[in-house]
């Protein structure tokens, strides 16, 4: 392997840290040795804290209705070809009840930013939840809000909140949405989330369009100072009523090498092996989980919708990716050496580190 890239490897993984050159160096002159070679510390450092166990989320996609315009995504508000949903209260508890017979113990409320899903309706239903399962956890993954909404819905119960920062490179990311939207508040979002007291996640798809080394260098220097709970990333894949509809597709082998990285970057990380991972890829969540992640998200969505929330092509929600086929992805983990547990799976941090 090349000597500079063997370097940065260890020094990666004895002070968790790069600059952003030698982030841009790792990524531009990557190698199956290194990819390699980084999987394998990515496995042992998991392994240190986690052991063999994979956690699992129920993902639930609330509602497809979305005011924004981002221009990768399937269900921006510019698509007159999807079809709009919206779930109730009771059918999103009759999802959180099915999930919890199967062992799910942390429900994921997806969708796009919609204004019918006011504090108060959303509060309602995340107490709901909390009062049925308190054992479990209640994640939500809703976009933008203001930051009295973000307190309200922590003191309902949430627990945990995903937002992908979508890129940390401030031109890339106007490349990516629409002039309305800003990076900046994307970001203060982020920051809001993480001091009302949320584990908060951050994250950016691989291989979007416009994205460079440099851009992905700086995602990770970006997580690398954010020290999030949780980081999703997956490659990015086309839809085609979108204007990136003939961009290609990123590259689930360069989405593994990044996984190895963060792990490398923040041990505790919880870190999925996400559906778009699989989707690309049939042996995706796989190498994903040899690569370092230690999450995975099956659907727990009502039938009729799911095929409604289709933020990129072809995107998969039936097979493993179906939370009801539970025991056949518990199968397929085990088979790699790892196990699905039945536990909230919140962060370890670094002092609940096994020596
Ligand atoms: N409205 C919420 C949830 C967005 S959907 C929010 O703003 O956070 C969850 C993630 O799907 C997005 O953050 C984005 O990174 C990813 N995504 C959207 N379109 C995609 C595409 N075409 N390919 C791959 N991932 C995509």
């Amino acid at each position: 392997m090349d000597k500079k890239l063997c370097e940065l490897i260890d020094k990666l993984e004895r002070t968790r840290s790069l600059t952003c050159a030698e982030y841009e160096y790792l990524i531009a002159h990557r190698s199956r040795e290194a990819a390699d070679a980084l999987a394998k510390k990515a496995d042992s450092t998991r392994r240190q804290i986690y052991g063999n166990a994979i956690y699992i989320r129920g993902l639930i996609e609330i509602g497809n209705i979305c005011k924004n315009d981002c221009l990768y995504c399937g269900i921006r508000k510019s698509n007159r070809n999807c079809k709009r949903y919206r779930l109730d209260t009771g059918q999103i508890l009759e999802c959180c009840a099915e999930g919890y017979a199967l062992g799910f113990r942390t429900f994921v409320l997806q969708g796009g930013e919609d204004a019918f899903f006011t504090d108060e309706i959303l509060c309602g239903i995340i107490r709901s939840i909390k009062k049925c399962y308190p054992d479990c956890a209640v994640t939500l993954s809703l976009g933008e809000r203001e930051p009295i909404s973000y307190q309200r819905l922590f003191d309902a119960g949430a627990d945990r909140y995903l937002l992908r920062h979508e890129t940390a490179d401030r031109s890339h990311y106007h490349k990516l949405h629409p002039p309305e939207m800003s990076f900046d508040k994307r970001m203060e979002c982020l920051r809001t989330l993480r001091e009302t007291g949320y584990q908060t996640g951050c994250g950016f798809m691989v291989g979007s369009p416009y994205q460079t080394a440099g851009t992905l260098a700086k995602d990770l220097k970006f997580t690398e100072e954010f020290r999030p709970d949780m980081c999703g990333i997956g490659p990015f894949i086309p839809h085609d009523a979108t204007p990136f509809c003939n961009m290609p597709a990123g590259n689930a082998e360069l989405t593994c090498y990044l996984l190895s990285v963060l792990r490398l970057i923040h041990p505790p990380v919880l870190l999925p092996a996400t559906t778009a991972l699989g989707t690309l890829d049939p042996d995706g969540r796989k190498k994903g989980i040899l690569a370092g992640a230690n999450v995975v998200m099956p659907n727990l969505s009502p039938l009729s919708v799911r095929k409604k929330y289709e933020l990129y092509n072809n995107k998969l929600c039936t097979g493993d990716e179906s939370a009801q086929a539970k025991e056949h992805l518990a199968q397929t983990v085990q088979s790699i050496g790892y196990e699905i547990v039945t536990e909230r799976g919140d962060i370890k941090n670094e002092t609940n580190k096994i020596p």
